[in-house]
């Protein structure tokens, strides 16, 4: 950027501005159409439990197939849903779909959803988790809600009360991202969270950076003495694995063991004859 803006120049810092709050708008209008015109899709990742070897479930993760744009990626449209409020509805919408695609698959299987700070504003939230798990059929133990540290730091009033509401339902509730926000062992004694999930920069520096090795065994001793699951994301490599392995890590997710499918790609690889969802390394 120039320093100082020679005359004639600044209209062009307001003309990109101008470009980007028009974009933002148009692409803000776009995903007001987006749930009405079914480009919102569910792609899932598998969790490897490591002792059983075997795959007990997945995060369902939120795609946009923009007909223009191609595919939007969470990072750009989740803040443009949770500013507007679209949030809301689209947060539904991902509970609903993960909730019916879970009734297809076998019952020692659980989804996983990731909730946003906004959602905890939404009264209807509670009332909407019920309905799709009714309409579904589907078991409330089998459905996780994966929040972050920093969504409590913000809205631990509301968070706190509909999360005590979600565990009295039967439906669990993970940490995601654990070690990056604040205060996460504050939280950790006043909501009883069945899992926590190592943020993937731990994962990815653990082997090169011994004081990062320490805080991955640390956090992973911390939660079985807690009695609680723990999932290390983002594991890429087969050394990352076996280090895993040996620190008695429960679950693992990564591109590793499988990038994001589609629900047929995953019904495919849960062969109901075959009862468990095993996996071949
Ligand atoms: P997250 O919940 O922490 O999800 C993990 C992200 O890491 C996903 O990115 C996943 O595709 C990616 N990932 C998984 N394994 C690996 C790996 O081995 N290496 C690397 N480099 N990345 C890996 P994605 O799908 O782009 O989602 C990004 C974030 O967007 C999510 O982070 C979550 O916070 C948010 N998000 C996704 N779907 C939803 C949704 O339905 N609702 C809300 N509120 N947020 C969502
Ligand atoms: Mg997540
Ligand atoms: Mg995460």
């Amino acid at each position: 950027r120039a320093k100082k803006a020679e005359p004639g120049t600044i209209c062009f810092f307001e003309a990109a501005d101008d470009k980007s709050a028009r974009d933002r708008k148009a692409l803000q209008a776009d995903l007001e159409l987006a749930v009405a015109r079914d480009e919102l899709f569910l792609v899932f990742q598998p969790f490897l439990n490591l002792r059983e070897n075997r795959i007990t479930g997945f995060e369902a993760l939120l795609r946009w197939m923009h007909p223009v744009r191609g595919l939007v990626p969470p990072s750009e449209f989740i803040p443009i849903a949770e500013e507007t409020g679209l949030i809301h509805e689209i947060g539904e919408w991902v509970i609903r779909r993960a909730c019916a695609t879970l009734a297809e698959w076998p019952v020692d299987i659980r989804v996983a959803v990731n909730f946003s700070a906004a959602q905890f504003h939404n009264t209807g939230i509670l009332q909407a988790i019920v309905q799709a798990l009714a309409e579904a059929n589907v078991a409330p133990h089998r459905l996780e809600i994966e929040i972050t540290e920093s969504m409590l730091l913000s809205k631990y009033g509301s968070a706190s009360s509909i999360l005590n509401a979600l565990l009295q339902l039967g439906i669990t509730v993970a940490l995601d991202d654990f070690g990056t926000g604040f205060s996460s062992l504050t939280y950790l004694r006043k909501l009883p969270f069945s899992r926590i999930k190592i943020d993937q920069s731990f994962i990815s520096d653990m082997l090169a950076q011994p004081d990062c090795a320490a805080i991955v065994k640390s956090v992973i001793a911390l939660a079985r003495d807690l009695n609680i699951g723990v999932v290390a994301e983002g594991v890429e490599t087969v050394d990352q694995l076996e280090y895993l392995r040996q620190t008695n890590c429960d679950e693992v997710q990564g591109y590793l063991i499988s990038r994001p499918a589609s629900a047929e790609q995953i019904l495919a690889l849960l062969d109901p004859k075959k009862q468990r969802a095993t996996y071949a390394a």
